[in-house]
């Protein structure tokens, strides 16, 4: 079900771990940001939009992870971009002859039947120093960064004053570092960093998975995030009520990542270690 979070902007929640999809209407139909995660899901979505008189002209992937590349015949054959590095990164998964198999073993078991992989992943990356996405609609500024994922991207639908943070600024989910990438701790924080810099612009911000936060929200949720990643870098336990007993997801979801990241902060920066 489609619910609006600003002018022209309207949301639709997978029930995995509270994803959100984002739909942005444009002059001759609508940009689609992470469409969902369930086959179902995704066909309502298309129904709701048909009913709308609203085709998708185009989609966007936030980043390289499962959960945000997935997509639905009924969406019909727009374009969908990513950055350059996040395309890349697909397009590294899917050069393995047995890629699906390899990406059903990361699925969640519950409802992996359930997550169609037909049309995963087929993303055109738009040139390093793209500002905007392509499309006939209000201005959509790429914010590109290393945090979590190779070639993540916030967007800031700026006539909208909507803040698309990706796999960041979640009242659900602790930060989740890219433990691969050489200086996982300094990419977080200089996304951060980034995202602070159009907090003038947006009233409202939108997370990857969780809810969607109004005025003051946005800034709450950076600080939130600098916490714990400076807790994590320097060794403290942070103070998160994204961890925990109280934690919606931490417990049955993703258990111990916040165990695993300090632990591997923690290797890392013991004298001695090769980074
Ligand atoms: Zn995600």
């Amino acid at each position: 079900m489609l619910k609006q979070v600003a002018d022209g902007v309207l949301i639709s929640e997978s029930r995995f771990i509270q994803t959100t999809s984002v739909v942005v209407q444009g002059r001759d139909g609508v940009l689609l940001i992470d469409p969902g995660i369930e086959g179902g899901e995704l066909a309502a979505l298309a129904d709701d939009l048909q009913e709308l008189g609203q085709p998708v002209v185009a989609g966007f992937s936030t980043h390289p992870h499962w959960d945000h590349v997935l997509w639905h015949a009924a969406f019909g054959e727009a374009p969908r971009y990513a950055t350059a590095r996040c395309a890349a990164a697909i397009r590294d998964v899917l050069s393995n002859a047995d890629w699906k198999a390899r990406v059903a073993q990361v699925l969640p078991p519950d409802i992996a039947e359930q997550i169609p992989l037909d049309l995963f992943g087929i993303i055109t990356g738009l040139p390093d120093g793209t500002t905007h996405i392509p499309w006939d609609g209000p201005g959509v500024r790429i914010l590109e960064h290393q945090a979590h994922a190779a070639g993540h991207a916030a967007l800031l639908i700026e006539e909208r004053g909507v803040l698309v943070a990706g796999d960041m600024l979640s009242d659900v989910l602790i930060p989740f570092l890219d433990l691969k990438a050489a200086d996982p701790i300094g990419d977080y924080l200089a996304a951060l960093r980034l995202l602070e810099g159009v907090a003038d612009d947006a009233d409202v911000v939108i997370p990857g998975h969780g809810s969607v936060g109004g005025t003051g929200q946005l800034l709450a949720r950076i600080t939130q995030d600098r916490a714990y990643v400076q807790a994590l870098r320097d060794g403290g336990v942070p103070e998160d009520p994204r961890i925990g007993p109280s934690a919606t997801f931490g417990k049955d979801w993703l258990p111990g990542v916040h165990e695993r990241q300090l632990q591997q902060v923690s290797q890392r920066t013991e004298p001695g270690a090769t980074r």
